[in-house]
């Protein structure tokens, strides 16, 4: 059911300690931990505690928990030091447009210069 841990879930692993993560933040709705296969110098994925597929799905279902989720992306750039050289936010939605875990996750790029569009 949605919002509840999934057996099969890698980021529900992550988020019960099953699996082990480089945690940089952690509040009451979320936890934010280093990318296993960074894409930039700061890259931390921000993920909300309950397992929702993507990040619309979160929102439509826990609109004040996809809030938390993007609050905490802007923490972690601050905690980075990105905010001033800027960063991106991404929410891949879908196998076609990369997105590999099936439990919202956003990313935290930042700390190189980033390219428009993207790939
Ligand atoms: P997606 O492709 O779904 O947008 O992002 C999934 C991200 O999870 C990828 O950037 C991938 O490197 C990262 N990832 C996959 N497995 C693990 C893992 O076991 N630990 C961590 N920290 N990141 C992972
Ligand atoms: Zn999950």
């Amino acid at each position: 059911m949605a919002g509840e841990p999934q057996p099969d879930c890698l980021f529900c692993k992550i988020v019960s300690g099953e699996i082990p993560a480089t945690i940089v933040r952690e509040t009451e709705t979320t936890v934010a931990f280093r990318d296993i296969n960074p894409q930039a110098p700061t890259h931390v994925l921000v993920i909300p505690r309950l397992h929702h597929a993507d990040a619309a799905s979160l929102a439509a279902a826990e609109p004040a928990v996809a809030a938390d989720v993007l609050r905490e992306a802007g923490n972690v750039a601050a905690d980075e030091k990105i905010t001033e050289t800027g960063y991106r936010i991404v929410l891949n939605t879908g196998a076609g447009a990369g997105q590999t875990v099936f439990h919202a996750h956003a990313h935290v790029l930042g700390g190189r210069g980033m390219q428009w569009p993207p790939g």
